[in-house]
């Protein structure tokens, strides 16, 4: 929802926010699980036993068919020319080759990478708003969409032995209810499609006990979201021992999964975490299998994991993610740097047996990387929370090379010698910085709702200037 329909809806009295989400379900469960649903699932599935070389020469297929559309794009038409290639340079010589593309020039030239005009119908316009303001406008054709939503079904809900027609609740950035509402409930039914949708933004102390109950009598098979908010509860029902009812899987997304919290939540509903990683940009997706390793679903996007210079990464060490999405030729994104930071695992087998890479982990955004005062780059602090168990939330943030400032929500007992702990946890995974410590209420979300575990404040002139003297 957005905009207007947005707030004629969060202004309107419960009932008639449950009318409307439950004929939206009805309407999107039509629409969503149509038979190309089922048969883009079963060929997911089919793919699965596939060979790496198999999954290569679709890859190399499908960018074939994407760099003859980018042609008709006058963005990439110009690239092209400016880059030498011609229409017979063959697709992986020709990616090799090509700059990567900025979210600045998708953000700016949207139309401009389109590959017919006029748009054809039944074309989808995702809007994003990044924290510019300017929305990113990515234009989904709807097998594009029908694919983009089988490839979740196929490749994280049915690897934890669930399907869609179990009974889901939802804690996701989708404003459920006003944020003034003082009271429950704090979620919304989709009869149709058996799934509640509950707000992530009023978890707060005193109405924790009632989001419980409400998960207690509702009893969903799978629980979906934001692995912070689900936290929250978690952390609160191992607690009390006002814990939900069990459910069969948990599927996270968007955030790390610590191992902390991996812990919490997997307690709390006596189930696993599969996690996944995509992106609204629709070209990359990534999600632990049985054997909790992360696939990529090479169907989806062919992933790079480039250093700062732009050369390939090698296995085990961090770089950004840089997708080149397979499915889209009306809008192809070609080398589209994701800001996400991740690595490839070295180990690149896994016992389930499925020939698809394996990334180790999914780090954060690039963005948020931290320098120690040796140089290192450091994107995840779990290992200086271990041992720590009263802290709700925390955060860390880069305040300059030597400064370090972690914000956390205590819970109770937290004493001087979890300061203690933290701090000396820091210096061992950092090195010699000053760390300080701020007891905060809460941990304020992006716009998103989304959960930011680093923060870093270096400006990219010491970055550089750090890199000069390593
Ligand atoms: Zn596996």
């Amino acid at each position: 929802m957005a905009g207007l329909t947005e707030t004629i809806y969060l202004n309107s009295p419960v009932p008639v926010q449950q009318m409307i989400v439950g004929m939206y379900g009805w309407w999107w469960y039509r629409r969503r699980f149509s038979r190309s649903f089922h048969q883009l699932v079963a060929e997911f599935k089919t793919r699965e036993r596939w060979s790496a070389e198999q999954f290569a020469d679709y890859q190399t297929e499908r960018l074939g068919q994407l760099m003859t559309a980018a042609w008709r794009a006058p963005h990439y038409h110009r690239v092209f020319e400016q880059t030498g290639l011609t229409p017979d340079t063959p697709p992986r010589i020709a990616l090799s080759q090509l700059p990567l593309l900025s979210k600045q020039t998708l953000r700016t030239q949207a139309r401009e990478l389109l590959t017919e005009s006029p748009v054809p119908r039944g074309v989808i316009i995702q809007k994003s708003s990044g924290t510019t303001g300017t929305p990113t406008e990515i234009y989904y054709t709807p097998e594009m969409h029908a694919f983009e939503l089988a490839v979740p079904e196929a490749r994280n809900l049915n690897w934890a032995g669930v399907n869609y027609r179990d009974r889901r609740v939802m804690f996701g950035a989708r404003k459920v209810c006003r944020f003034d509402q003082p009271s429950p409930p704090f979620w919304r039914f989709s009869p149709a499609e058996d799934l509640a949708y509950a707000s992530i933004y009023h978890l707060s102390p005193q109405n924790l006990p009632s989001y419980l109950a409400f998960l207690r009598e509702f009893k969903p098979s799978v629980v979906m979201g934001y692995p912070n908010a689900l936290n929250i509860l978690a952390q609160h029902a191992l607690a009390t021992g006002d814990l939900p009812a069990p459910a069969k899987a948990i599927f996270t997304t968007s955030e790390n999964v610590t191992e902390q919290l991996r812990a919490n939540l997997e307690a709390a509903w006596q189930c696993r975490i599969y996690d996944r990683y995509g992106a609204v940009e629709c070209c990359f997706f990534a999600s632990q299998c049985e054997h909790g390793r992360y696939h990529v679903s090479p169907e989806v996007g062919l992933i790079e994991i480039l250093d700062e210079a732009g050369l390939p990464c090698p296995h085990g060490v961090i770089g950004e993610v840089v997708a080149t999405g397979l499915q889209n030729t009306l809008q192809p994104l070609i080398r589209y740097r994701t800001g996400d930071a991740a690595r490839w695992a070295v180990n690149q087998s896994c016992p389930c047996g499925r020939q698809m890479p394996i990334l180790e982990s999914i780090e954060g955004r690039i963005e948020d990387l931290c320098y120690t005062p040796d140089g290192r780059q450091v994107l995840r602090f779990d290992t200086v929370f271990k041992g720590v168990s009263t802290i709700r939330e925390a955060q860390v943030v880069q305040e300059s090379l030597n400064r370090f400032v972690i914000k956390l929500v205590p819970a109770e007992g937290f004493n001087e010698e979890d300061r203690a702990r933290l701090r000396e946890n820091m210096k061992l995974h950092v090195g010699e910085v000053q760390t300080d410590i701020e007891l905060v209420e809460a941990i304020p979300r992006r716009s998103s709702g989304k959960f930011q575990a680093v923060v870093c404040k270096l400006s990219r002139e010491e970055i550089e200037q750090l890199k000069c003297v390593v």
